[in-house]
């Protein structure tokens, strides 16, 4: 972890585009109570083949202007053209836009293999250096419990470093239950060379049918002894709720004492979750 521990914390939390005047208003307003927490910076999502591009660009702005703090889009090269990338690239350089999640992305379901000019995330990294150089930051993905459609944990390894060579300031990863995959994953990345930060992404857990239907999808797993306990709660929202702080809570303690760089929360549009996790580590005063 030694790569990782000279970093500074950085703190931030994600989001996706509402879909509803009455959900973008709710998004506000959570991202302005997360906003008093100061974080490093705030993400909004990219709907499957840019589905939402515009939603997603429209939302960094809305949350930009009402709550100054730093909005990166997510972006994703599958299904697009370099031309239609390049427009949007020009787009958040006019708006003063520092930083991109920058991702390959997945096909929307049913909608059969990748189409477009780029097909993986470091050629996208690649075509934004290219031509836009420094103007932004670039934050990719890592997974360390494997990307789903890697054919081994090895070339998956390589294939990060390809996003690391192609120019990513730092990575964010797939959100795991199980603090081990992470430290080994980065211990891999070291061996290789890699040393820019690389932020868990947490899940917190909320919902236990919409939390395994999720896992099940990305490849995230969710341990037996979390799974067991979520099930034996069945309806109990307050006990799933209680439950899972707790667990998010010591698995974040966890990460940040042995020197991750900070941490990534999956907010799904809710300030509550994520905040009491905040408050029981006091992150405020941990950067
Ligand atoms: P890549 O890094 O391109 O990897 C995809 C797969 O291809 C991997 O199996 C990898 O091993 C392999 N691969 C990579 N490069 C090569 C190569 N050059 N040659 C051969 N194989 C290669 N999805 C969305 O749709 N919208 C979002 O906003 C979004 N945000 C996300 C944020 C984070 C922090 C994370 C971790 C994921 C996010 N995702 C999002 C999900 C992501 O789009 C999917 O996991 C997608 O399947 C992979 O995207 P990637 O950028 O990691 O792809």
């Amino acid at each position: 972890m030694e790569s990782q521990k000279k970093h500074p914390k950085r703190f931030s939390f994600e989001f996706f585009p509402a879909k509803t005047p009455a959900g973008q208003e709710k998004l506000l307003t959570t991202a302005k109570r997360l906003a008093e927490y100061k974080p490093d910076f705030f993400s909004v999502t990219y709907g499957a083949a840019g589905s939402t591009r515009d939603r997603t660009k429209d939302t960094v702005l809305a949350i930009t202007e009402a709550t100054q703090i730093d909005t990166a889009p997510h972006l994703s090269c599958i299904g697009a053209s370099k031309e239609e990338i390049a427009d949007l690239l020009n787009d958040y350089k006019t708006h003063q836009i520092k930083r991109i999640v920058a991702l390959r992305g997945d096909m929307p379901s049913g909608m059969g293999l990748a189409t477009g000019e780029m097909r993986y995330a470091n050629e996208l990294v690649s075509f934004i250096r290219e031509t836009t150089q420094q103007q932004f930051i670039l934050e990719v993905a890592a997974y360390p419990e494997i990307h789903p459609q890697a054919p081994n944990a090895e070339k998956d390894l390589e294939n990060f470093k390809r996003k690391v060579d192609a120019g990513a300031n730092a990575a964010i990863t797939q959100y795991f239950y199980n603090a081990d995959s992470y430290f080994y994953f980065v211990e891999r990345c070291e061996k290789l060379g890699i040393t820019i930060p690389i932020t868990p992404g947490i899940m917190p857990i909320t919902n236990y049918t919409k939390l395994a239907r999720f896992s099940d999808a990305c490849g995230a797993e969710l341990p037996r002894w979390i799974r067991k306990q979520l099930e034996a709660y069945g309806d109990d929202i307050t006990s799933i709720r209680q439950f899972g702080e707790e667990v998010i809570t010591r698995l974040c303690e966890q990460l940040l004492d042995a020197g991750a760089p900070g941490i990534h929360f999956y907010t799904l549009n809710q300030a509550d979750p994520s905040l009491a996790v905040w408050n029981n580590l006091d992150l405020s005063n941990r950067r």
